[in-house]
């Protein structure tokens, strides 16, 4: 069971899905070769993949490349369906930091046979969050510092003005798709500098005002 922070209280954090953006920093999509969208582009993660604080991200034997994405995420306050853009806000109920783990070369394999990319995204321990959630009252979101270090170099480092797609818009579209249920959990999407993680790395990541999200890389010991 994960608890962060959240104000002077504690939140269980308890999704019934993660609901994740894909190439929402133009840059990003860039680098992966990918032209911006027109539309959002989302997936799900397993609330199963979750892990909190200063645990350890496991790196699986199905994959010999995985990735670190930092990311912002939402934390949705109460059921919703069909939100106006002008509405979504009330359905927030606050921020945290994300890592959007990825086995990448799994995942160009199910890109180029067409297949899904479940497997690349799905892993337990694939999904850090944290260290607290920040209320939305105390937080303006709309152009704060994002970054991520391995073993204290930066690897990635933006400003979250530049997503493609605000909060208001996401969730307004994927409730337009799938109910939002009161804990469910919107990653924004991660900007450029995405790269490889090892077994014995320490990887940070950030987003100003909100804190540094710390974990460790191990292979699996349990499941080679
Ligand atoms: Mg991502």
């Amino acid at each position: 069971m994960i608890r962060l922070p959240f104000g002077n209280s504690v939140y269980e954090v308890k999704p019934s899905k993660i609901i994740c953006l894909g190439r929402n920093y133009a840059e990003h999509a860039k680098e992966l070769g990918h032209e911006v969208p027109k539309e959002p582009v989302i997936f799900l993660k397993p609330p199963s993949a979750l892990i909190g604080p200063n645990e350890t991200i496991i790196l699986p034997k199905k994959s010999k490349e995985v990735h670190h994405e930092v990311e912002l995420a939402v934390i949705i306050g109460k059921k919703g369906k069909n939100i106006p853009k002008e509405k979504a806000m009330d359905y927030v109920l606050g921020y945290t930091v994300f890592m959007d783990i990825t086995a990448r070369d799994l995942q160009w394999e199910a890109k180029r046979k067409g297949l899904p990319w479940t497997l690349a995204k799905g892993f337990d321990t694939f999904a850090p969050i944290g260290p607290r959630i920040v209320p939305k009252e105390e937080l303006d979101v709309s152009d704060l510092e994002i970054g991520l270090k391995v073993n204290g170099e930066v690897r990635q480092l933006s400003r979250t003005s530049k997503m493609i797609f605000t909060i208001d818009e996401i969730i307004s579209y994927v409730s337009s798709i799938m109910t939002l249920e009161e804990g469910d959990i919107i990653a924004t999407g991660t900007p450029e500098g995405v790269g490889a993680l090892k077994d014995g790395d320490i990887v940070e990541a950030w987003i100003e005002r909100i804190g540094i999200l710390k974990e460790n890389v191990s292979y699996s010991t349990t499941y080679r």
